[in-house]
């Protein structure tokens, strides 16, 4: 699993608004980092410059001294965001196997089952996303990045539409999954509890623009 650098980061937008200071974190492989801090500091714009979604004003994102983009490009990084972008015009199952299929994997019909049954899509794999609620298109987004085994995984707010009943299946089946693959993964959440079950590691991020306000070990989650 990959290591992320982030040096000297910041991130201005068009107008002026500084959204990311100047930054320095060190993502270790394998590890499962949750992202925390009030609402608008900065915690979206940090995980799409990890992502290659967003380039640093100044500064520098390296995943093992490549630039974000060439990972992603390589089918190696996947990303879960709140507002899942899934091809509206395909079916759940069609969505999985395209990201099978971009990151140039062999598209195996069992893996896609076993996948849709653990987010608890049974039944709905050849249905549309226009035709499900905001919580199973969550979770056909989280899915949708599992199935490729990515080597570094970004979630935004994964959880955010989905019921809580399900949001402790969720947390119960799925970091164990990644954790065992030795993922890399980065969780931007507002809820401390879920941090604390998730996460390794926990960065709390200052009011905009963001800092390093607290960096804090987490013992491995009890099983
Ligand atoms: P968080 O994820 O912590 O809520 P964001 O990273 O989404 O914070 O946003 C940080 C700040 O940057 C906010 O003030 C937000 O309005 C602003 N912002 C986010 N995206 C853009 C954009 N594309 N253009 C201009 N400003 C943006
Ligand atoms: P929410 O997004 O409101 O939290 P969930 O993702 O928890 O909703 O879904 C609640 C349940 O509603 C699903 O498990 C499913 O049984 C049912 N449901 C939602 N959308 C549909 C649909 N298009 N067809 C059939 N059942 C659906």
């Amino acid at each position: 699993a990959p290591t992320v650098a982030i040096a000297q980061a910041r991130k201005v937008y068009p107008g002026g608004l500084e959204a990311v200071a100047p930054l320095d974190l060190i993502l270790e492989p394998g590890r499962t980092t949750a992202l925390v801090g009030p609402s608008g500091c900065g915690k979206s714009t940090l995980l799409r410059m990890i992502a290659g979604l967003e380039e640093p004003t100044e500064g520098s994102v390296m995943i093992d001294g490549e630039h974000p983009v060439t990972v992603a490009e390589r089918g190696e990084l996947a990303v879960a965001f709140q507002d899942p972008s899934l091809l509206p015009w395909r079916s759940v199952r069609r969505n999985i196997a395209l990201a099978l299929t971009l990151a140039r994997r062999p598209v195996d019909e069992g893996d896609i089952d076993r996948m849709i049954a653990l987010v608890g899509l049974e039944g709905f794999d050849h249905t549309r996303p226009a035709a499900l609620s905001g919580g199973m298109r969550q979770r056909a987004a989280i899915a949708r990045a599992l199935i490729t085994e990515p080597r570094l995984l970004l979630l935004d707010e994964p959880f955010g539409a989905v019921d809580e009943l399900t949001r402790q299946d969720l947390l119960a089946e799925l970091p164990p999954l990644w954790r065992q693959r030795g993922t890399t993964t980065v969780l931007v959440t507002h809820s401390i509890a879920e941090a604390v079950r998730i996460a390794d590691r926990i960065v709390v991020l200052s009011p905009r623009p963001s800092r390093i306000a607290a960096d804090i070990p987490v013992p491995l989650p009890q099983p």
